[in-house]
């Protein structure tokens, strides 16, 4: 009897991902209130106060979830201006980008990918048996549309996909709209991820899903609602791409707590609001800060970070040295975003840690 794993399952290297407190707090020796954590982008004022009363008083734990979450599906109608049947929850983002590969993927079937940008499109992609072909952002991190359309020219029919991020991770620079328009002329669905879009001064192009035979726009409550520990996103999809998606998810795939916390969420938005202004000056602070540390060169950003070329001094070492204080930044070193650093906008009190740390260490 031989029982055999997928081989480019055996042979793919795992996804990295950041650690939770628990498991920090046991490696660095640091009770959680003493790490500074600014390395995945959370927020830390944490969810809204009616998210944890909801979560408190729910009667109904021992029941299964709505499968077509028809009461978190409303309440995101209103917030995101488009009727509900375009809109689909899910377990995080991540769990719908996991999706749209699996029903769009044949075996080498090509995903036309813009690095630097967020790890799942890539991993996900390779998952489901596609092939990736990638069209790197230019220096200042913009979409190369001409790379784009090049990739789809060299995938010969077979680029199902293309995955753009606005703002985007890591840098938190926006698409375009002029770029989006000319890229949704492409035959292929373009997948626009606004997991930062509520930091942004732009609008999101949820509302032209509903006219657009061909665009995804995915979103999620893990960053501007302080919910990223409860897994909730949702996108928003044409019919026919919605049609598909009901028949394949999991039935359950959005547990109880999760619709409470979303729905309590979309009922507290001032609170919310509040918060992610905050978020926002603090970003603009951190950014101002960062400007005036001669080994830094950080980039204006759109979303609730700041991507920071580190010049003349090593990336890595810098990484360390805060670490060994209890301070956790994002710290890279691929193509196109080699010795980089990037730090997401935290309480006023951490901003000043870290800024302090980085003194020292120049
Ligand atoms: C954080 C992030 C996500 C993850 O969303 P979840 O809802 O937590 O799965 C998706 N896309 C981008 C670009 C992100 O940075």
């Amino acid at each position: 009897m031989t029982l055999s794993i997928r081989p480019d399952i055996a042979r793919m290297a795992p996804y990295t991902p950041v650690k939770p407190f628990e498991t920090l707090s046991r490696e660095m020796h640091r009770p959680p209130e003493q790490i500074v954590k600014l390395d995945a982008n959370e927020n830390p004022y944490g969810p809204s106060p009616k998210v944890r009363e909801a979560l408190a008083s729910y009667p109904w734990y021992h029941i299964y979830p709505d499968p077509q979450q028809t009461e978190l599906r409303e309440a995101l109608s209103r917030y995101v201006g488009v009727p509900a049947e375009f809109i689909l929850p899910g377990h995080g983002a991540d769990e719908l980008i996991d999706y749209l590969c699996r029903i769009m993927l044949e075996p080498g079937d090509v995903v036309i990918n813009c690095p630097p940008t967020f790890g799942m499109y890539d991993f996900d992609a390779r998952l489901s048996m596609g092939e990736v072909i990638n069209a790197p952002r230019d220096a200042a991190f913009r979409v190369d549309v001409a790379a784009i359309e090049a990739a789809v020219e060299q995938a010969q029919g077979r680029a199902k996909l293309l995955f753009l991020t606005s703002p985007n991770n890591p840098d938190g620079g926006l698409l375009a709209p002029e770029t989006l328009k000319r890229l949704l002329s492409l035959p292929l669905l373009v997948v626009v991820d606004e997991a930062y879009i509520e930091f942004a001064d732009a609008s999101s192009v949820a509302s032209w899903v509903p006219e657009t035979p061909n665009l995804a726009v995915l979103r999620t409550f893990s960053k501007w609602a302080g919910l990223a520990g409860l897994r909730l996103g949702y996108g928003v999809f044409p019919l026919p791409f919605m049609n598909a998606l009901w028949k394949f998810k999991q039935p359950y795939n959005v547990n109880v707590a999760a619709t409470i916390a979303g729905i309590a969420s979309l009922d507290d938005l001032e609170l919310l609001r509040q918060r992610v202004l905050a978020l926002k000056k603090e970003r603009e602070r951190l950014l101002r800060a960062l400007q005036t540390i001669s080994y830094l060169e950080p980039l204006p950003s759109q979303a609730n970070f700041v991507l920071c070329r580190v010049m003349g001094r090593s990336a890595r070492a810098l990484h360390q040295a805060l670490f060994d204080q209890g301070i956790l930044v994002r710290y890279y070193d691929k193509p196109g975003l080699s010795n980089f650093i990037r730090i997401s906008a935290g309480l006023p009190e951490h901003t000043d840690q870290l800024l302090d740390a980085l003194r020292e260490w120049a």
